[in-house]
């Protein structure tokens, strides 16, 4: 890694994979490669014919995130705060509608950035390396007091009566309960496990008698060490904190306006997955959204659509190396212009990254990654929440998330929102992600509440 303001070593003059010992050793590693003219073409005829039911949402909600660590002074640069903003932006499609010229799929960029104040965004602040939070005994201690004191802080509640904070939904998607089984402080185990509910959020150690915090249980400060950078627990920080807020808003409408929720689209930035540490919760995550669908079903209203869109990553470069042959398809007779696959393991495995165990993203994912075409040309890799509770019996699940017979409506509904919302203004981009992501940059501005965007909606 260059330090600071150091421009490119020699390295950066030649093409290192043109270097022989690089060349040499690459010859024994597996790595994704373009596919070749054959499998191209045979991998584009495995593309399937996509649905459309032409129901749109009427309100989406996108989320885009970002970190940041700085140094507070020139002269400590290894005396750091992290930041981390959410930046939540709601579009009303009649609102949406009225911004387009009819007949025409051009959106006026200025038009478009009045739909900025229905946008908001959350800010948290963290300490980074080498910064003791209130007080506390170790940089880890104060991380773990200020996650905490972040997933419970008011900004992060969705309603007035302040029942949906980020720790209200951590406990919700435990169902009421979380377990602890060892201190986050001291490491030692507890002859009892410690049992976290909503009226006790903090408990302490029998041991060392540091205060335990319900959050620890994402364990996320395990990345934090007194000497280190604290980057990678900031980065795993921001991704629970968007899945978790977008879950918050499904759960609370839920609860409280099944109606509204129903004719609601939710996307999020990146795959359907909790990476690291904190990931156990992409189970608890699967399963509250297959019991919200399940509600909802019962009350004969339609699921709400929840989608992770990539940006970049494996899947997408992927399906961007396979734009050619799908436009040799289309021109060259294929009757499809607009088509879609699951990303099942075995597709995965030959094409992609190897899947190493029975079940892709076991202990991450709760979502399956499609790869959709859209008429005009533009790839999209999308996820959408597995419609099961659990994966249990696990090669049988690995089958069944890829089928696209078990997400009855919601893949059309997927595609018709992408198609419609896709961006001329930029390649593989939908307008609300478009306008999440441009708000969720760091700015001088300070963080607002989602509370407010809720209000400015309607919906709380
Ligand atoms: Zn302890």
């Amino acid at each position: 890694m260059p330090y600071d303001r150091q421009q490119g070593g020699k390295s950066g003059h030649i093409d290192l994979v043109k270097n022989p010992d690089v060349d040499a050793f690459l010859k024994n590693c597996k790595y994704m490669r373009e596919p070749s003219d054959e499998e191209g073409k045979s991998i584009a005829m495995s593309y399937l014919d996509v649905p459309s039911i032409g129901c749109l949402p009427e309100k989406i909600i996108a989320s885009d995130a970002s970190t940041y660590s700085k140094a507070i002074s020139d002269r400590f640069p290894s005396t750091q705060v992290g930041y981390v903003k959410v930046s939540l932006v709601l579009v009303d499609l009649k609102e949406f509608n009225s911004l387009t010229e009819p007949g025409s799929r051009y959106v006026d960029p200025f038009k478009v950035a009045k739909m900025h104040r229905n946008a908001n965004s959350i800010a948290f602040t963290l300490p980074g390396s080498n910064i003791r939070f209130k007080d506390e005994k170790t940089v880890k201690d104060g991380f773990r007091r200020a996650i905490f004191e972040q997933f419970s802080s008011d900004q992060t509640n969705l309603t007035k009566n302040g029942q949906y904070s980020l720790t209200d939904t951590l406990l919700a998607i435990h169902e009421g309960s979380v377990e602890i089984k060892k201190c986050p402080s001291c490491g030692l185990k507890w002859n009892h496990d410690l049992i976290f509910n909503k009226d006790y959020l903090i408990q302490e150690c029998e041991h060392c008698r540091t205060n335990i915090y319900i959050t620890d249980d994402l364990r996320i400060h395990e990345q934090v060490t007194d000497y280190g950078d604290c980057g990678a627990a900031i980065t795993r920080f921001m991704n629970v904190v968007e899945h978790l807020l977008v879950a918050g808003v499904v759960r609370m409408l839920a609860d409280d306006n099944p109606r509204a929720l129903s004719n609601m689209g939710f996307v999020l930035d990146g795959p359907l997955a909790i990476f690291g540490q904190p990931a156990d919760i992409h189970k608890r995550l699967m399963s509250m959204y297959h019991s919200v669908s399940e509600k909802l079903l019962s009350l004969n209203l339609q699921p709400p659509l929840v989608l992770g869109l990539q940006k970049d990553g494996q899947v997408m470069e992927h399906a961007r190396s396979l734009v050619p042959f799908f436009d040799e398809f289309c021109r060259t007779g294929g009757i499809k212009k607009s088509f879609y696959r699951a990303v099942d393991d075995c597709y995965r495995g030959k094409y992609i990254s190897e899947v190493s165990s029975a079940n892709f993203g076991h202990e991450t994912y709760y979502g399956q990654d499609f790869i959709y075409r859209t008429d005009s040309g533009r790839i999209f890799v999308v996820g959408i929440p597995y419609p099961f509770k659990d994966k249990s019996n696990i090669t049988d699940f690995a089958i069944k998330k890829a089928d696209p017979q078990n997400f009855g409506g919601l893949l059309a509904r997927a595609f018709d929102l992408i198609r419609y919302f896709e961006l001329d203004l930029y390649s593989n981009a939908i307008v609300p992600v478009a306008l999440a992501h441009r708000h969720a940059s760091i700015s001088l501005v300070p963080g607002g509440k989602v509370l407010d965007i809720m209000t400015r909606a309607g919906l709380s």
